[in-house]
């Protein structure tokens, strides 16, 4: 535990609680920075409008899509399916000499429609979803929510669907029980049972019917709105991208805005420091990408993961732009002289759970960007180790950019434990650590970054990206 001393001591490893240290200019820096991320967040629910969000502010910074621009341009960048997006800046070093990466996620826990979403009971319009990573389903119950998404009509047009954000919208809500009936259906119960996976079902619609035929009615009163108001019909619902998202806004956190809460921030906070490091960075001496990648929440896998080839076609493409040589050799070679960060999120010390942490070697919100060596579970299985000489390597940039930095492990030993995409990217021979900061009520509807630890996360990655 970081604790407060009154003398300078040199040998023992000081932290701060960072609003102690800004000075006023500096808090002002912060709070607007955080301002400008919480309109990201307001805006970006899912991995589609993340994508969407990134290229369109590259594009405004000049950076120009690779696979329309033959040449070897300074400012690239690369779209994978619109769900994954990779920014690339070109450094002083040949991309040869090896390139440095800052790889986050843009997907986020959710729950997803159905394919054949339709479901009636009871006068209720109901759909189906089927939920996507790690949640915990009772989080869902009885709260506004939004379904973002795309569907692909019969006849290959996109729609784009957005409802429950604008203030005058409709929202949608998976009605919980009440109290009065629960004691045998839910208080029984563990936590994890409370509600399961096939009740996740969202109110969408309610039709007066008074006879059994009518009755068969709700579904398709409810199919004609969305024919009348989206052009689609029931069967468009089989190529459709539709999430289900809290359709809160994301908002300042306690009396003194020390903090914001909202939806989406594993690993969203990460990939929006990553990507303005690198856009506000003055020039690089390596090249360097920012790695933003879809499916990490369910085990990275598919095209558009970070288990697929994507990171290594991306630098093999540059390397053939550059030097007209991508062959396996050079492409290895140039793997090995590359360094990563994994930027994800780390778990806050929650003052009400205090128990999963060894404090000692736990993140505390407000103390900086937080280096993770290992992540795994059950004895680091699974997990990317870094190197002691790259984590001092790290270390050391953070400490020459100023950047207050702390060590986080998840949770105790044998507490329970989760993954990143650092060994996806370390399998190439990339020196990979993770780091980010540190968030409250992880992969809840409603999750809280400090915005001092924000702030320090693109402090950190913007002198990972300028680093020597
Ligand atoms: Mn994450
Ligand atoms: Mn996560």
């Amino acid at each position: 535990m970081p604790n407060k001393k009154k003398k300078k001591d040199k040998l023992s490893f000081e932290l701060k609680n960072l609003w102690t240290v800004y000075s006023q200019t500096e808090e002002k820096t912060v709070m607007t920075f955080a301002d400008e991320y919480k309109a990201f967040l307001k805006l970006v629910k899912t991995e589609r409008e993340a994508v969407d969000f990134f290229r369109e502010n590259a594009k405004k910074a000049g950076y120009k899509c690779a696979v329309s621009t033959g040449k070897s341009g300074k400012k690239l960048y690369y779209v994978n399916r619109d769900h994954a997006i990779a920014i690339v800046r070109k450094g002083k070093k040949p991309v040869s000499q090896g390139v440095r990466i800052i790889g986050a996620h843009l997907d986020s826990p959710r729950l997803d429609l159905k394919q054949k979403p339709f479901f009636e009971d009871s006068n209720l319009s109901m759909l189906k979803t089927h939920y996507y990573g790690g949640i915990k389903k009772y989080q869902w119950l009885s709260r506004p929510l939004a379904i973002h998404g795309i569907v692909i009509k019969g006849n290959g047009d996109k729609v784009k669907i957005s409802v429950g954000e604008d203030p005058g919208d409709p929202v949608f809500v998976i009605p919980d029980l009440l109290p009065h009936l629960a004691k045998k259906v839910q208080y029984s119960k563990g936590v994890s049972e409370l509600v399961s996976g096939e009740q996740l079902k969202i109110l969408a619609g309610q039709k007066e019917v008074k006879s059994e035929e009518d009755k068969k009615k709700l579904t398709s009163f409810l199919l004609e709105l969305l024919h009348s108001r989206y052009g689609i019909v029931q069967e468009d619902f089989v190529s459709a991208d539709l999430e289900v998202v809290p359709a809160d806004d994301p908002r300042d956190v306690g009396f003194d805005r020390s903090m914001v809460g909202g939806y989406g921030q594993d690993d969203r906070v990460c990939a929006y420091t990553a990507f303005r490091g690198m856009l506000d960075s003055p020039q690089l001496k390596y090249t360097s990408i920012a790695f933003l990648i879809d499916k990490e929440e369910i085990g990275s896998d598919g095209a558009t993961g970070a288990q697929s080839n994507w990171l290594a076609d991306i630098i093999a493409d540059l390397l053939q732009r550059e030097d007209k040589v991508s062959d396996h050799y050079t492409l290895s070679r140039t793997m090995h002289l590359s360094e990563a960060i994994s930027a994800d999120v780390n778990a806050a010390v929650n003052p009400l759970f205090k128990e999963v942490h060894d404090i000692d070697n736990a993140a505390i919100s407000g103390y900086g960007i937080v280096i993770t060596k290992f992540t795994g579970s059950g004895g680091k299985f699974s997990s990317n180790e870094a190197t002691a000489e790259f984590t001092a390597k790290i270390r050391n940039i953070f400490n020459k950019a100023k950047v207050q930095w702390q060590f986080g492990e998840l949770g105790k030993v044998d507490e329970g434990g989760g993954g990143t995409i650092a060994k996806h990217i370390s399998k190439w021979g990339i020196h990979t650590i993770d780091a980010g900061p540190g968030l409250l009520g992880m992969h809840s509807p409603f999750e809280i970054v400090s915005k001092a630890d924000l702030w320090e996360t693109y402090k950190g990655y913007s002198a990972f990206f300028s680093a020597e």
